[in-house]
């Protein structure tokens, strides 16, 4: 078990016995008021256990790859963003009726079974953060706590958390670094990938095998002494885990500006950035020709998703060329998310992610106690920062440029007569 993100300490150990009151909307509240005092709260079901239907290891074949290589037509659906924004509020409003209701602190269930915990949490605005201890038990200790309060006395259980906040410094901190090109006019090009890091294990495959390939891509070029065509700039992004907050400052402060409604701020923040309309573009906006990120573990790079720019796809291709006897030769037609190519793209810019081997990364390691050094493969990396390198040379020399979409605009709704599932 781990304390949950940006919860409250206990203060020494607290000890109560536990009650099953699985909650995860508002109108679940009624049922427990009056039930709770004294008492530390099972707020997740027990669910079931897993049945993996892939390995929890693996490589991608060239069948894998050439799955990826799809278009999706895009979609807007305004009623299923305003559903999703009303249930991101929830951990909070959780946090104050069990708070109201004079429970000690509450236990969630890990969304993963084989003994991992993430402990993920996203309230960390100073002000706005959980008042209560806040718990993530693995799956089978809190089947087992769930099995004994259904067939005996409650259970009691001890919790303790020593969580400490240090807000002297609210800032994230970006590192950027550049190696000058020759011709002043012809832009930049980048790659990047962000240097904090989850809070459950050493953060040691997200995101530092991305910040190592950066670094020593950089190491690589700079190691040459060779002089390209364009500049090519080197980015570690901090504040990804709490919403892109790194990369969105870079965009802000060089790139383009959105509308996003004043007084909101961290995960909603997040949330409404890459829809919010206008966008304008600031001065630089011409001047960043290509962004490479790398984020999805230390897994060998096998190529690049084109983020449906079918324009751009031949250009990668030929830039991957080189790198094509290494595994690393294809691109294809996908988008990916969750990391800070994402708000790049979103404004037209051409930032594309590496297709990577999964190796136990969404299986296993992703933001759990499992992201540790033991857990990255030193042979993908050595290739990663040496393609890495290779297509970051091709992109600052290259004649030609990646071709971008027009600057997005305000989407019309998909399907005017969809009705948005209240239970979704
Ligand atoms: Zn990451």
């Amino acid at each position: 078990m781990i304390p949950i993100a940006w919860t409250a300490p206990t203060n020494g150990a607290i000890s109560a016995a536990v009650v099953i009151a699985p909650m995860s909307k508002p109108e679940n509240f009624a049922e427990w008021h009056g039930k709770l005092a004294g008492k530390i709260v099972l707020v997740s079901l027990p669910g079931s256990t897993d049945e993996p239907k892939e390995a929890a290891f693996k490589r991608y074949s060239d069948g894998d790859i050439h799955d990826l290589d799809k278009y999706d037509a895009p979609q807007f659906d305004p009623d299923a963003a305003a559903l999703r924004a009303k249930r991101r509020g929830f951990s909070l409003k959780l946090d104050a009726f069990l708070k109201a209701e004079g429970a000690l602190g509450y236990v969630k269930r890990s969304y993963r079974d084989n003994g991992l915990v993430q402990g993920e949490g996203y309230d960390y605005l100073v002000g706005a953060s959980p008042s209560l201890p806040g718990f993530e038990m693995a799956a089978e200790d809190y089947r087992l706590l769930v099995r004994l309060a259904k067939t005996g006395p409650a259970p009691v259980v001890e919790l303790t958390s020593n969580a400490r906040y240090d807000d002297s410094d609210r800032n994230a901190h970006n590192i950027v670094a550049d190696i000058p090109g020759r011709d002043a006019k012809a832009g930049y090009v980048m790659a990047g990938g962000h240097f904090d890091s989850w809070i459950a294990g050493d953060g040691a495959n997200d995101n530092g095998a991305g910040s190592v390939v950066v670094l020593e891509a950089a190491r690589i070029l700079r190691g040459l002494g060779v002089s390209p065509k364009r500049t090519i700039r080197f980015a570690l992004w901090e504040g990804e885990e709490q919403g892109l907050l790194g990369s969105r400052a870079y965009i802000e402060q060089h790139l383009a500006s959105r509308a996003v409604p004043a007084g909101l701020n961290g995960i909603d923040a997040y949330a409404v950035w890459p829809t919010a309309y206008p966008i304008t573009r600031k001065p630089g906006y011409d001047e960043l020709k290509a962004y490479f990120n790398i984020d999805n573990g230390s897994g060998k790079l096998r190529g690049l998703y084109a983020e449906q720019n079918s324009a751009a796809a031949p250009i990668l291709k030929e830039w991957l060329s080189p790198f094509a006897s290494m595994g690393a030769g294809s691109v294809v037609a996908s988008k990916t998310g969750g990391t800070d190519h994402v708000f790049l793209q979103s404004i037209g810019l051409q930032g594309f992610q590496f297709i990577q081997d999964p190796l136990d990364y969404e299986s296993r390691v992703h933001h759990s106690n499992l992201d540790t050094l033991d857990h990255m493969r030193p042979d993908d990396l050595r290739q990663a920062a040496v393609v890495l390198a290779g297509v970051l040379w091709a992109a600052a020399n290259s004649d030609k440029e990646l071709p971008r979409p027009p600057l997005p605009s305000q989407p019309v709704v998909t399907d005017p007569f969809k009705v948005a599932d209240p239970n979704e």
